[in-house]
Order: structure tokens, then C-alpha cells, then sequence
């Protein structure tokens, strides 16, 4: 049983719900930020940030750094591009567009590679795009949370790997950390950025990065300096490795309490095998599908090779609109998202299961969000 107190479930693609001691975890009395206890604490969660990427190379950098998932973005971009230079976002939702205006921003120049909704680009288009300019990287969204497409980066990888191997390798992993398979070092990954509110279970304040030695190099041969002072890599690399080394270091105050609360779900989270983590929210994904067909429901993302394990994108049926059906959900306890994606938002709602909600199965979120689910349907008029 949950200690929290009395709250509707929340299933959204994040913030999740979180588990009970990794909320205790954050009422930890103050401490400074530099003294021994905090400094061993973060750098034990900055070893355990490798294992969750299963990464054992050296060379690589795992970054947490207050701030949102946002934040990874503004670090790639400042970091890892100079001004005029090409960058690819392959483009599976809302996400892509961020991700292009946040280099813009920064004086870089993306070329968007876009899918109808619902789907992604096809392997073959990508090599086009990678064929036709020198890009300095590419960017994957590894799940897009508008529409719940799940990308293949393993695929992806291996073809950047060999048609344009100077091109690194970003993955936007932010709706995917801890929920789908991501294999840093075997993959020959260079960035994976997330955020602490998504599948790590942590509530929203951290900046989670994984950087390659590649990259780091990349950084260290820039003609002109990181184009951010906070997001600066030269800010934070010291202080990451000297945390990691278990030495104070200070550029800006962490906040210690979510490093601990991070420290504890990391405990939690390499307790088991990775392989246990993915193939449980894949099995969980796959009878939330099953479920959701059944009810006669559409996802967004048609393929099942393309549909994420963390969250699920379902168009509304005919008549019933998402102000009609979510506020019944929350009547029976249950929250899900409405629609994100620009051109099609009111058309859709979106059902996020990750973390506690999906490894626990004794808290029997998921079995009360469907029954939910169908009891709201059948009011607002949808046979199921
Ligand atoms: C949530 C999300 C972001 C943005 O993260 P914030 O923590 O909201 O800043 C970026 N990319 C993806 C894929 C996301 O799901």
C-alpha cells in the first residue's frame, strides 16, 4: 500500500507517479552542497546514470543538472554546433519542431526530415537526407510523446555509423529513459538527454545527460565558445567529474533534495536488469494495445513496430470529445492527457505508463485506468 496521500492516479506521458521512497527521499533535512554526505550521494547517482544507459566506456560523461528536459536541448545546442552549421532532426511529432527552434535559436541551421502523423522516416529517407549535406548531427526523437511514435535508434544509428560517420548521434530520450531500450555504448550513441519527471520517476527538476567522449571532443575543438553560459559544457564537465570522483566542486547550486530523490529511484531502477525494466513495459505496453483495440480504438501510431512502450496515443471516437471524456476519467481516479500534436490536438488523448504504475503491479494502476477508461467511454455515449 501507497503512503501518499489520497491523489487520482496520474497516467500522463510525465510527470508519472512516483514511488514512495523516492518521495521521503526529498524530505531529507538541508544539507550543503558540498559537504561529504551530499558529494558521495551524487556521485554514486552519477555511476548509477552509466548502468541505467549501460555505458561502461570511460570516456563518456553522464551530466544531472537542475533544470528540465528543455534543458538537454539548450546544452546540444550550444555545445555541440557552431553558428551556421547543419543539423537533421528526423521529426516524428511536436518534439521535432521544439528541438529545430531550440538550434535556430542558437544560430545552427536544422532541416527537418518529417513523417505523416502517426509514423516516422523510413531508413531509406534518412540516407537520402545524410547523402545530400554535411550534417554535424542528427537528432532522434526516440519516443515522441505527441503522438506516442517510437523511433528505431539502433537502426538509425548503424546507418548514420556508415553512410556519414562524422555526424553524431543525439537522441531525445526524454519520454523514453528507463522504458525502452537504449544501449549507449554498444549502439555507438553520443548524447542521450532526459528529464527526471518521465520514466525515471522522479518529480520535474533535472537535466539528465549522457555525452561520448566523441562529443566531448567534438566540444573541446570548437572554433568559437559554447554559445550559453549555464548550458555551457565547459561549466559542468569539471564539476560532473569531480562529483563523480567524489570531490565537492561547485558551478551553480544542485538541488541535493532531488539528487536524492534520484539516487533512490536509480537504486530502485538497477536493482534489476535493464533487459527485466524494457521487457516489462513492453509486456505492460502490449495488453494496454490489446485492451485499447479491443474497445474498438485507433492509436495514433499504426505500426506496431512503431508504437512506444511507455505511453499510448488514442484517437477519440466519433462524437466524444476529450472536455467530454477526461473529467469522467477523473471522476473514477484516473488522469490521462489530452491531445499535443498542433494539427490534430483536439482529436486525441494520450495514456502514459511508465515507472512505478507499470513495475508495480500490485498498485493495479493500469487494470483501473482501462476499466476507466471503458466505464467513461460507455457514458459519454461510445459502445465499446
Ligand atoms: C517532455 C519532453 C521534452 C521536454 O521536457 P521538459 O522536462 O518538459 O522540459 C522533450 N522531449 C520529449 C520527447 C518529451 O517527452
Amino acid at each position: 500500500m501507497s503512503s501518499q496521500a489520497a491523489h487520482p492516479t496520474l497516467l500522463i506521458p510525465g510527470p508519472i507517479e512516483f514511488d514512495d521512497d523516492v518521495l521521503m527521499a526529498l524530505s531529507h533535512p538541508s544539507e550543503s552542497h558540498v559537504g561529504a554526505p551530499f558529494v558521495n550521494v551524487f556521485g554514486e547517482t552519477l555511476s548509477m546514470l552509466r548502468q541505467l544507459f549501460l555505458s561502461t566506456d570511460p570516456s563518456a560523461q553522464p551530466f544531472a543538472v537542475s533544470g528540465s528536459g528543455t534543458l538537454g536541448w539548450d546544452f546540444v545546442a550550444a555545445n555541440l554546433v557552431e553558428r551556421g552549421e547543419d543539423v537533421l532532426v528526423l521529426h516524428t511529432g511536436y518534439f521535432g519542431d521544439s528541438f529545430s527552434t531550440c538550434f535556430a535559436t542558437y544560430g545552427a541551421n536544422p532541416t527537418q526530415l518529417r513523417a505523416p502523423i502517426g509514423s516516422r522516416p523510413s531508413l531509406a529517407e534518412i540516407e537520402a537526407a545524410l547523402k545530400e549535406k554535411s550534417y554535424k548531427l542528427i537528432t532522434i526523437t526516440h519516443t515522441d510523446t505527441s503522438t506516442g511514435v517510437l523511433s528505431d535508434v539502433k537502426a538509425i544509428a548503424e546507418l548514420v555509423h556508415r553512410v556519414s560517420p562524422d555526424t553524431l548521434i543525439i537522441v531525445d530520450g526524454v519520454c523514453s529513459v528507463g522504458c525502452e531500450e537504449i544501449r549507449f555504448d554498444d549502439w555507438g550513441i553520443d548524447v542521450v538527454l532526459t528529464a527526471s519527471q518521465k520514466a525515471i520517476g522522479v518529480p520535474a527538476g533535472l537535466c539528465i545527460l549522457m555525452v561520448s567522449g566523441k562529443a566531448i571532443e567534438r566540444f573541446n575543438n570548437r572554433s568559437t565558445p559554447p554559445s550559453s553560459y549555464f548550458a555551457s559544457f565547459a561549466n559542468w564537465l569539471p564539476i560532473m567529474r569531480n562529483y563523480e570522483a567524489k570531490k565537492p566542486s561547485y558551478f551553480a547550486t544542485p538541488s541535493p533534495q532531488l539528487i536524492r530523490g534520484l539516487y533512490t529511484s536509480l537504486k530502485q531502477i538497477t536493482s534489476i536488469p535493464m533487459e527485466e525494466r524494457f521487457a516489462k513495459h513492453k509486456e505492460v505496453s502490449g495488453v494496454i494495445k490489446k485492451a485499447i483495440g479491443e474497445m474498438g480504438l485507433k492509436q495514433l501510431a499504426e505500426s506496431p513496430e512503431c508504437q512506444a512502450n511507455g505511453m499510448t496515443a488514442i484517437y477519440l471516437p466519433e462524437g466524444v470529445g476529450a472536455p467530454d471524456l477526461l473529467p469522467k476519467l477523473l471522476a473514477k481516479g484516473v488522469i490521462f492527457a489530452g491531445g499535443l500534436h498542433k494539427e490534430i490536438a483536439t482529436k486525441y488523448f494520450r495514456f502514459g505508463h511508465m515507472g512505478v504504475s507499470v513495475m508495480n503491479g500490485d498498485l493495479g494502476h493500469i487494470n483501473k485506468a482501462l476499466d476507466a477508461l471503458r466505464a467513461s467511454l460507455t457514458e459519454a455515449g461510445y459502445k465499446c
